[in-house]
């Protein structure tokens, strides 16, 4: 059991501080979680948008994402354990939640590219469950439609790929309507892997 993941402050902000194998095996315990991916860019961002900077207060875990976060570890003194960026971070994790027999729902991006994504994946990764997609112009418009889809899947995981902050307020808003235990917001992870 892990109870707390460990975490530094890193430019004011709480980061996970774990080896990639710890933060996974937390990650997929039961329970609600929402966690967001940090970059440089994020860290500009949240000096000046404040709905983004709160989502990021309200999350469950934030992951460190990128060189640039590494180097402003190194100038404050301190070196994180892993960079936990999501191209390197999903395919271990949804291989991990394939053995648990977990499945993962895929919201986000343009139409056509989550289904591509999850072909993608449920190739690269056997045993995978594809709870479902949905395409995040159409389902970022209309709240109802996508929380209903995503909830009647029985996802167990959620994935959000709408972009820095669109994905982050996103889930920040209707994370008390969702049902997948484990949220993550992705960023252009899906068009990744739909090649
Ligand atoms: N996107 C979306 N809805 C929008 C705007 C963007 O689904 O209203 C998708 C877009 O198609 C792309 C992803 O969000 O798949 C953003 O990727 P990008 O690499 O720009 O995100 P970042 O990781 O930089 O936040």
């Amino acid at each position: 059991v892990y109870p707390k993941l460990d975490q530094r402050s890193v430019m004011d902000i709480d980061l996970v501080d774990a080896t990639p194998e710890t933060t996974i095996k937390y990650l997929l315990q039961p329970g609600q979680r929402t966690v967001f991916f940090y970059n440089a860019h994020c860290a500009n961002l949240r000096a000046t948008d404040v709905g983004y900077s709160q989502s990021l207060a309200r999350a469950d875990q934030i992951l460190p994402d990128g060189i640039g976060i590494d180097l402003a570890a190194r100038m404050q003194g301190d070196e994180l354990t892993a960079n936990l960026n999501g191209t390197d971070l999903l395919p271990p994790l949804l291989t991990a939640a394939a053995r648990q027999g977990k499945s993962v729902f895929l919201f986000g991006a343009r139409p056509g590219t989550a289904e591509m994504a999850a072909r993608h994946l449920a190739t690269r990764i056997p045993g995978l469950r594809i709870a479902g997609t949905l395409d995040g112009y159409e389902g970022a418009q209309d709240a109802d439609t996508a929380i209903d889809t995503i909830n009647t899947s029985d996802a167990d995981i959620l994935l959000v790929a709408m972009g820095v902050p669109l994905q982050e307020l996103w889930l920040d808003r209707y994370g008390p309507k969702l049902l997948p235990d484990l949220r993550m917001a992705v960023g252009g992870l899906f068009d990744f892997w739909a090649g």
